[in-house]
Parts: structure tokens; C-alpha cells; sequence
């Protein structure tokens, strides 16, 4: 009788250092894609959402999804 609680004691030791070690290894195994999201921009002439570093700068906080649109809008919106 002794010898089968011996076993069902080590089975559950090793059951329960198998899980610790499971949780271990998932700890470990985090999800390393934690990226900042990239910051959208939109383009003042067009309305074009697109990420910010792929963004023109014109004249003060305006931002262009191209050159040609930041030239069109800054020699055009100066009568409106
Ligand atoms: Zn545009």
C-alpha cells in the first residue's frame, strides 16, 4: 500500500513541476510583436490617410501624402 501512494505522490510531483515548467515556457515565449502603431497622417490636399513617416511636411502642421500634392495645395490654397 505504501509503494502505491509513493507513485501517486510522484505522479502528481511530476505532474505539478511539468505544469510549473509549462507556464515557464510560455512566460518566456511572449509575443515579442509589442510594435508602437505607426501614426497615420492625413494628406491636407486629398484626405488620403497613410503612415506618417511616408508623409510630405508642408508649411506649418500640414501634411502631403506626396510632394506634388504639397506644391499643388501650397501654390493653390493661398486665394482661398
Ligand atoms: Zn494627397
Amino acid at each position: 500500500m505504501g509503494k502505491l501512494l509513493l507513485m501517486i505522490f510522484l505522479g502528481v510531483a511530476i505532474w505539478w513541476l511539468w505544469r510549473k515548467l509549462q507556464a515557464t515556457k510560455a512566460d518566456a515565449a511572449l509575443p515579442k510583436a509589442e510594435r508602437p502603431p505607426e501614426l497615420m497622417a492625413r494628406c491636407a490636399h486629398c484626405g488620403v490617410n497613410q503612415p506618417r513617416s511616408e508623409c510630405v511636411e508642408g508649411a506649418g502642421q500640414a501634411v502631403y501624402c506626396s510632394d506634388a500634392h504639397r506644391r499643388e495645395a501650397e501654390s493653390g490654397s493661398a486665394g482661398e
